[in-house]
C-alpha cells in the first residue's frame, strides 16, 4: 500500500517566518524548537515561509536542538521567509495542507506579519474542508486524516512597525528604532556641524510608531506621523514657524522625522521631498534628505527583542500543545511587560480597523486604537518639539521645582532632566538644576535652566548635571533646609539610584526637625542595576544590557579558533536583573545570581556539563556571573576551577566588563521610559504643590502603568539590605532561562 502520510506518536509542531523578515525572528525560532523538544514534541521548520509548505519535501526539515545553535544574534531568519501568492489560493492551500500531513504535521507556529497570520486563520478554519478534498482524491489516507481533526495556531507577530493591535510590542521593532536613533544621532552632528536641515524618512508603513518614538528618543525639530496629519492650508507654515524658532533660539541643526505612510488632513501624501522643497523655499535653508530605508531591517536584534522573542516563543509552544486541538488561533503578545494570549482574529480586526479608520479620515479612531501609551507619548512630543515654551497662563501659580541626579551614571539620565525641565518650563514653572547630587545640593551649585540649557540632552550618556554619591547627614541637613528656603522651593525630582533614593528619604524622615522639608518630593528610578523598589524597569538597565550583549558577541566571537569557556562578570550588586536577562539574550550556558547563590555541587554539575560538550565537540562556553554572586566562589575562582579541571580538553578566560557598562548613549528604549517616567514626574509635584500638599514618592512602571509608592510604603516591598525588590518579576523566567541554554535536551533531568 502506498504510504500517504503520518501519524506519529509524538506531538508535531511546524514553524515558519513568513511575510517580511524582522531582527528577533531567529531567537523566536530558536525558542520554538528548544521549548518544543524540551516538552517532548518534535518540530519541524517550513523554510521559506507558506510558499516552503506548498513546496514541502526539502522545505521540510526535523529541526534537534543543536540546529537552532548560534542563531540568536544573527539579523533577519535563518529558516528564510517569502511572500506567496498561491497560498492565497484554495488549491495552494490544500497543497500545503498535504504536506503538513504528510509529515504529521498538525499544529504550527506562524511568525510574519497580519497578512501571514490571517492566512493561518484560514488554513486552520478550511483544515477539515481540505482534508476531506485530499481524502477524497486519494491523496492522503483516512486513518491520517482521522488522526489529525484540527490545525492548532499560535501567532507571533514579527514586525518593525508596531503596528498590531493586541500587542505592545511586536518583534523587530526595538531594533528598527535602535537603528534609527542610531543614524538620527549621526546626522545630527553633521547637520549640527554645517547647520543643516535633514528630512528623515523612517518606514512603518501605516503605523508611526516609528517615526514617533524615534523623535522622542532623539530631540527631533519636527515629526509627521499618519495618524496625526495636520491641517491642509497651514502644516508647511506651522513647520516652518517651530523650525524657525528653533534656529532663533541657538538650536544649530533641524530635524524632520516623515513617517513613510504621513499624509495631510485630506489624505494627500506628504513626501520627503515636500517637506524639503517647503524648508527650502520658506527658511532657505539647505536641506537634505535621507530615506533610511532597509537599514532599519537589518542588524543584530535588540536585547529586548531577544528576549521578547524568546518568551514568545515558548509561549506558542505551550499554547500548542496544552491549548485545546479546536481552540480559535490565538496571537501571543506583550502586554504590560507580561506574555498573553489573545484571539488572533480579533487582533487582525482591530488592526484593520485602524487602517479603515485611517482611510476614512478619522484620525481620533485611529489615534484611540493605537492605545493609551501611543497617544501619550504623541501629546509629550508636541510639547518637547516645541523651540520654545508657551508663555505662562496669567494668575497661575509659577512654581520653583528643583531637579537633581545622584548615586551612579545610568544612560538616559540627561533625557529625563530634559523632558523634565522642558515640560516644567512650559506648564509656566521655574526649573532649577542642582549640580553635583546633594553634595553639590549642600554647595549650593544651583542654577535655573532655561528652554535651551538642555538642548541635545535627549540622547548624551553620562550626567551633564553631574553626580555624587552624597548621602545628607548631621549639619548636611541644616545646609539643606536652608537652602530650600533660599531658593523658595515647591519641589523636588531626584533622578538616580538607590542611594539618591535614600538621600531623599533622609529629607523626608527629618522633617520633624527641618520643617523646610516639607515640600513635594520624587525619585525617579535610574540606575543600569535595575534593582529599585516598586518599577519593574528602570532608566539605563537597558542600555547596559544591550551593552553587556554586544560584549559578550565580540568576545564569542575573539574565539572561534580555540576550545574556550569564558566566565564574563556583569555588575547589578545583588540583583541579578543584568546577569540573567543578559544569559536569556546572548545564549549564554549559566547564569550565577545572588539570588540563588552558588554551591560546590554547582560548579561541579557545570563543569560535567562543559567536560561533557567539549568532549562531544563543543567549542564555546560562555558563564555570566553576577558581580556579587558568591563572595567566596569569584570570577576568579570559577574561572581557574574550570581551567584546572578542563586540563587539555578547554580554555577557560575570564572577563569583568567593568564600568562600561554604566556608559554609553541611552538606546531608545531608556530615552522613551526617561522621557515618560519625568513628565510624570513634573504632574506629580505640580500637582502635590499646587494643592498645597507635600507627599513624597516614588515612581515606577509597573505591570506596564505608571504608579507612585509613597516614601512609607516603599520597605514594604523592598529587602534595604540587598537594595532589591523582595518579588522580582524578571525571576518568573528564570525557568525559560535554564530551559533554552542547555547543551541539549533533557540534560538537568538526566542529571537530577
Ligand atoms: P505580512 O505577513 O508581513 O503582513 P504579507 O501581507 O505579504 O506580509 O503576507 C505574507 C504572506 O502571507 C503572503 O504572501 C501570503 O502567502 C500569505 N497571506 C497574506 N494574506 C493572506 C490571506 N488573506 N489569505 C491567505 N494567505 C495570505
Amino acid at each position: 500500500m502506498v504510504w500517504k502520510g503520518s501519524t506519529p506518536k509524538m506531538k508535531r509542531i511546524g514553524v515558519l517566518t513568513s511575510g517580511g523578515d524582522a531582527p528577533g525572528m531567529n531567537a523566536a525560532v530558536r525558542a520554538v524548537v528548544r521549548a518544543a523538544i524540551e516538552a517532548g514534541a518534535e518540530v519541524y521548520a517550513i523554510y521559506e515561509g507558506y510558499k516552503g509548505m506548498i513546496e514541502g519535501g526539502e522545505q521540510i526539515r526535523l529541526m534537534d536542538w543543536n540546529s537552532v545553535g548560534g542563531i540568536l544574534h544573527r539579523g533577519g531568519t535563518v529558516i528564510g521567509t517569502a511572500r506567496c501568492r498561491e497560498f492565497q489560493t484554495r488549491d495552494g492551500r490544500r497543497t500545503a495542507v498535504k504536506n503538513l500531513l504528510l509529515n504529521g504535521i498538525d499544529r504550527l507556529c506562524v511568525i510574519g506579519g497580519d497578512g501571514s497570520l490571517t492566512g493561518a486563520n484560514i488554513l486552520r478554519q478550511e483544515w477539515s474542508s481540505l482534508v476531506e478534498e485530499l481524502v477524497a482524491s486519494k491523496a492522503i489516507a483516512r486513518k491520517v486524516a482521522d488522526a489529525h481533526p484540527h490545525l492548532m495556531i499560535a501567532g507571533l507577530v514579527g514586525s518593525i512597525d508596531n503596528d498590531m493591535v493586541g500587542t505592545d510590542m511586536t518583534i523587530g521593532a526595538d531594533t528598527a528604532l535602535h537603528r534609527i536613533v542610531e543614524a538620527v544621532d549621526a546626522i545630527s552632528s553633521t547637520a549640527a556641524s554645517h547647520q543643516r536641515a535633514f528630512v528623515i524618512e523612517v518606514m512603518g508603513r501605516r503605523s508611526g510608531y516609528l517615526a514617533l518614538m524615534s523623535a522622542l528618543a532623539t530631540g527631533a525639530g519636527w515629526c509627521l506621523i499618519p495618524e496625526a496629519p495636520p491641517d491642509v492650508d497651514d502644516w508647511a507654515e506651522k513647520m516652518c514657524e517651530v523650525l524657525a524658532a528653533g534656529r532663533a533660539a541657538g538650536r544649530r541643526q533641524s530635524l524632520v522625522i516623515l513617517a513613510e505612510g504621513a499624509t495631510d488632513r485630506a489624505g494627500n501624501p506628504i513626501t520627503a521631498d515636500i517637506v524639503k522643497n517647503v524648508i527650502e523655499e520658506r527658511l532657505h535653508e539647505d536641506v537634505r534628505i535621507t530615506v533610511l530605508g532597509h537599514v532599519q531591517r537589518g542588524g543584530s536584534p535588540s536585547a529586548f527583542d531577544r528576549n521578547l522573542s524568546t518568551q514568545l516563543g515558548a509561549a506558542a509552544v505551550a499554547e500548542l500543545l496544552d491549548g485545546a486541538p479546536d481552540s480559535p488561533s490565538y496571537m501571543m503578545g506583550l502586554k504590560e511587560n507580561r506574555i498573553v494570549r489573545v484571539p488572533l482574529m480579533e487582533a487582525v480586526e482591530r488592526t484593520h480597523a485602524v487602517n479603515a479608520a485611517l482611510n476614512a479620515h478619522d484620525w481620533q479612531t485611529a489615534m484611540e486604537l493605537r492605545g493609551r501609551s501611543y497617544k501619550e507619548s504623541f501629546r509629550i512630543l508636541r510639547t518637547l518639539v516645541r523651540a520654545l515654551p508657551h508663555q505662562p497662563v496669567p494668575g497661575r501659580k509659577r512654581l520653583r521645582l528643583a531637579v537633581m541626579t545622584a548615586s551612579a551614571p545610568a544612560p538616559g539620565m540627561n533625557t529625563a532632566v530634559r523632558a523634565a525641565v522642558r515640560i516644567g518650563i512650559d506648564r509656566g514653572h521655574h526649573m532649577m538644576a542642582i549640580r553635583n547630587g546633594f553634595q553639590g545640593f549642600i554647595d549650593g551649585e544651583i542654577e535655573e535652566f532655561d528652554w535651551m540649557s538642555v538642548n541635545g540632552f535627549a540622547s548624551m550618556g553620562g550626567s551633564e548635571l553631574g553626580i555624587n554619591r552624597k548621602k545628607p547627614v548631621g549639619k548636611d541637613l541644616y545646609t539643606l533646609a536652608r537652602r530650600i528656603e533660599e531658593l523658595e522651593l515647591d519641589g523636588l525630582l531626584m533622578v538616580g539610584g538607590w542611594s539618591g533614593y535614600e538621600a531623599a528619604m533622609t529629607l523626608y524622615n527629618e522633617r520633624a526637625n527641618y520643617p523646610a522639608f516639607n515640600i513635594p518630593i520624587v525619585c525617579l528610578p535610574a540606575t543600569i542595576n535595575n534593582n529599585l523598589p516598586a518599577a519593574e524597569h528602570s532608566v539605563g538597565a537597558d542600555t547596559a544590557l544591550n551593552s553587556i550583549v554586544d560584549a559578550v558577541g565580540k568576545i564569542k566571537q575573539s574565539a572561534v579558533a580555540s576550545k574556550r569557556c569564558f566566565v564574563v562578570e556583569v555588575m547589578g550588586r545583588y540583583c541579578g536583573y543584568l546577569a540573567f536577562m543578559s544569559m536569556l539574550a546572548t545564549g549564554a550556558e549559566r547564569v550565577y545570581l545572588h539570588e540563588e547563590g552558588i554551591t560546590l555541587q554547582d560548579l561541579t554539575r557545570d563543569l560535567d556539563m562543559l567536560i561533557q560538550g567539549f568532549s562531544s565537540g563543543k567549542r564555546l562556553g560562555v558563564m555570566i556571573r553576577n558581580e556579587f554572586a558568591n563572595p567566596v566562589y569569584t570570577t576568579t575562582f570559577i574561572s581557574d576551577l574550570f581551567e584546572e579541571e578542563g586540563k587539555e580538553l578547554f580554555e577557560v578566560r575570564w572577563s569583568v566588563l567593568g564600568h562600561m557598562q554604566q556608559g554609553g548613549d541611552p538606546t531608545p528604549f531608556d530615552r522613551v521610559l526617561a522621557t515618560r517616567y519625568a513628565v510624570k514626574c513634573i504632574e506629580y509635584l505640580e500637582t502635590e504643590a499646587t494643592e498645597g500638599s507635600d507627599g513624597c514618592a516614588v515612581i515606577g512602571l509597573q505591570h506596564g502603568s505608571f504608579g507612585f509608592t509613597s516614601f512609607d510604603d516603599v520597605n514594604r516591598t523592598y529587602d534595604v539590605k540587598l537594595q532589591r525588590p523582595k518579588k522580582q518579576w524578571w525571576m518568573d523566567l528564570r525557568p525559560l532561562g535554564a530551559l533554552l541554554a542547555q547543551p541539549e535536551a533533557g540534560f538537568h533531568k538526566n542529571q537530577a
